[in-house]
């Protein structure tokens, strides 16, 4: 195997890993370790080459600090990629090959799962290196960190809502839920269960069908979600959503769900804040994931009241934002990463 250290100055430490014989090639980016370990997901996916790659796990591991320092959590910011089609090139010998690698960073990188990748897979890696978390089983396994993402995003809607509205109140509201995978319809069931009005989209048509028998949702076109008339309009299925094509076509009072990276660029955040549209940072909105994943890699004993106790400093420093937002008339956005910045700066002095 072969890992080669790439001179990238925005990040502490970039690897690119190569291993032939396993089928491997993929990058490992350290953004930060300032406030602990270097924490994010592997993703596997088909890349337009290796450069494309690169920008992929230097973007998604800066996020991962943001994300991990909004959640007030004792960690830094990682993240890595796997070149391939999980489907069809995810084997055990390239994820053992990609395990052993991580190893070699002793800790200063922690991974678990993202996209292509899954709790079986998170145990295989288990067995090449001590550095992963989102495990199925043992002690300390968190599993699937998706239903509590979603409960950090259903908490992050009441907030949103309760400063449009002055009533975090969901009976009657109407949310428009873009993707119904592992993060969207345990959101949706939230949603349901609060008594809210669902329109629903989805590219697979099993999804909206099972949503609209399940909970009397309303299916619409994947191409017309975002423009769906709601009072919530919730991405949980792609990045930048949010851009100059379609940011003028919302019909929504919050934007608030779990996708990463919804804004295109942070003058998106800027117009929606021009429309009046409360936007709920997803870095803040969907911190729930990461929060379970660390009580893993923090060994807590008390995980559940800790998993509890940091959602809810979670939504605190959402309400924080979106109150110095409202104050300064900005977007959250731009907030958000203020107040990141100035958490780094006070705790990592
Ligand atoms: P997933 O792959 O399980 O679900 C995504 C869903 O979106 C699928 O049902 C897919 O068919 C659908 N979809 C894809 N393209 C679509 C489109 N153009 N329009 C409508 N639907 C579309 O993923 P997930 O784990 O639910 O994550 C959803 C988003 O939230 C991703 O952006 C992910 O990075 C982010 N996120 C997830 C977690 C987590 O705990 N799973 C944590 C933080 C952030």
């Amino acid at each position: 195997m072969q890992i080669t250290r790439l001179p990238i100055e925005s990040h502490e430490e970039v690897y690119r890993v190569e291993d032939p014989d396993a089928g491997l090639l993929g990058f490992i980016a350290i953004h930060s370790t300032r406030l602990g370990p270097a924490a994010g997901g592997l993703r596997m996916r088909i890349y337009d080459g290796e450069a494309a790659a690169v920008e992929d796990v230097l973007r998604l591991s800066r996020g991962m600090t943001f994300k991990n320092a909004a959640a007030d959590l004792p960690l830094g910011g990682g993240k890595a990629v796997i070149l391939g089609d999980p489907a069809r090139q995810k084997t055990p010998a390239l994820l053992q090959a990609m395990g052993r690698a991580i190893e070699t960073l002793q800790g200063r990188y922690w991974t678990a799962e993202d996209m292509g990748m899954s709790t079986a897979d998170m145990s295989i890696l288990a067995g090449q290196t001590r550095f992963v978390a989102g495990l199925a089983g043992g002690a300390h396994g968190s599993g699937d960190p998706s239903p509590v993402t979603a409960r950090g995003v259903f908490n992050a809607i009441g907030t949103a809502l309760r400063h449009r509205f002055g009533t975090a109140e969901l009976a009657g509201r109407v949310v428009a839920v873009q993707g119904l995978g592992s993060v969207g319809r345990h959101l949706g069931a939230l949603l349901h269960g609060a008594g809210a009005r669902l329109v629903v989209a989805d590219t697979d048509p099993a999804r909206v069908a099972a949503a609209v028998s399940g909970w009397g949702a309303q299916a619409c076109p994947v191409e017309r979600i975002h423009a769906a008339p709601a009072d919530v309009f919730a991405p949980c299925a792609i990045g930048a959503v949010l851009n100059a094509g379609t940011v003028p076509d919302l019909r929504c009072a919050v934007v608030a769900g779990a996708a990463n990276n919804q804004l295109a660029t942070a003058a998106d955040g800027a117009a929606l804040h021009g429309r009046g549209i409360i936007y709920a940072p997803d870095f803040v909105a969907n911190g729930g994931g990461i929060i379970n994943v660390a009580a893993e890699i923090l060994r807590r004993p008390d995980r559940d009241a800790w998993v509890a106790a940091k959602l809810a400093r979670l939504d605190a420093t959402l309400d924080a934002i979106l109150t110095r937002a409202a104050r300064e008339r900005v977007g959250p956005n731009e907030v958000a990463e203020r107040v990141v910045a100035e958490r780094m700066a006070s705790r990592a002095a």
